[in-house]
């Protein structure tokens, strides 16, 4: 397939200041220095624990934060739009292509807006219909993500969490966007409904051709959904590689620590839980050398002096540890 997004070497640092003079007394590398890319069609897993600095990314690329530095590249029509590089006015008209649905549709959705002034705002907005036809639109839009358009009158707080997520997606999908940035899409929802809310976001991205990035803590969740997953610590991309790699062969330790959390599905296999030391670290203030040394049970001397590049290991897999090519370590089966 071809390429829809290119992320190359994206920073995204914040300066925490003190004082009425406001003297910067440290940078937050949230983003830092980061690239990989989303082929037209797929999903692109990005995991971690949280303040890892996968919703920073996602923020980013949208611009709803301005990157420090780097280019956000939107291939679309034939054309490239570097996104990180456009004025707020050429924004407006790319905004379109690129769509967001958050973590927690009790908080993401305005509590004085009936489902139809949400789903219609963006095509109101952007002059795509009004009247009878914007009716039609909405209607449409809530039956293709499973909900009632006779409930079109209503207010959120009339739906279930599951319920208000569909409502989310609808409106993320008002436009015909070519990307959409699901940030952590079922993490607050009851684990019955979250299967729902996976399988309609993978039919829709059928129907509608959609690529995703996909952001999640929960590797569980991203195993039935990504195609390529890219594991994040500290605003680095550490591991990136095909679903399957990263589960079976993972190559950097931090991934092997965050596989052994996920739960098996048989009950007979062997858990080897891998419990991390200490805390993650703080972005203001990174340790030396590979940032995941103090916790890594694999580490030597070199990893406290000499921070790892991101290298390709074939197979497109890409991981930033001195001893990806000689550590065994341990994966699990993919359901
Ligand atoms: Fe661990 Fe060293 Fe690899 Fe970092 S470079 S992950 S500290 S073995």
């Amino acid at each position: 397939n071809n390429l829809l997004l290119e992320v190359k070497n994206l920073k995204k640092y914040f300066p925490i200041t003190k004082g009425f003079l406001r003297k910067r007394v440290a940078t937050v590398r949230a983003v830092d220095d980061i690239s990989f890319f989303v082929r037209e069609g797929e999903t692109l897993g990005l995991v971690g624990e949280s303040g890892c600095g996968k919703t920073t990314t996602g923020k980013v690329i949208l611009r709803a934060y301005d990157p420090t530095d780097g280019d956000v590249i939107l291939h679309v029509d034939g054309t490239e739009i570097n996104v990180a590089k456009l004025s707020q006015k050429e924004l407006k008209s790319v905004r379109r292509y690129m769509q967001m649905i958050f973590q927690d549709p009790f908080r993401s959705l305005n509590p004085r807006m009936t489902v139809r002034d949400i789903i219609g705002e963006p095509l109101i907005v952007n002059n795509v219909a009004k009247g009878k036809e914007l009716d039609e639109r909405i209607a449409d839009l809530m039956r293709k993500v499973g909900l009632r358009p006779e409930y079109m009158k209503r207010y959120p707080h009339a739906f279930s969490g599951g319920q208000r997520q569909r409502i989310s997606i609808a409106r993320a999908l008002a436009l015909n966007p070519k990307l959409v940035i699901c940030d952590e899409p079922v993490s607050a929802l009851d684990v019955s409904i979250q299967a729902q809310v996976l399988n309609l976001l993978i039919d829709l991205q059928q129907e509608f051709k959609l690529t995703y990035l996909f952001i999640s803590h929960d590797l569980s969740v991203v195993e039935h959904i990504c195609d390529r997953v890219a594991v994040m610590y500290v605003g680095k991309i550490v591991e990136l590689a095909k679903t399957e790699e990263i589960f079976e062969n993972p190559k950097h330790p931090y991934t092997e620590a965050l596989l052994s959390a996920v739960p098996k599905p048989d009950p007979k296999m062997k858990t080897h839980r891998i419990l991390l030391k200490g805390e993650v670290p703080d972005a203001s203030n990174p340790p030396s050398g590979c940032y995941f040394h103090p916790r890594c049970s694999y580490a030597k001397d070199i990893c406290k002096e000499v921070r790892p590049e991101l290298i390709d290991i074939g197979n497109e897999h890409y991981v930033a540890c001195h001893f990806a090519k000689e550590l065994n370590l341990k994966g699990i089966p993919i359901t």
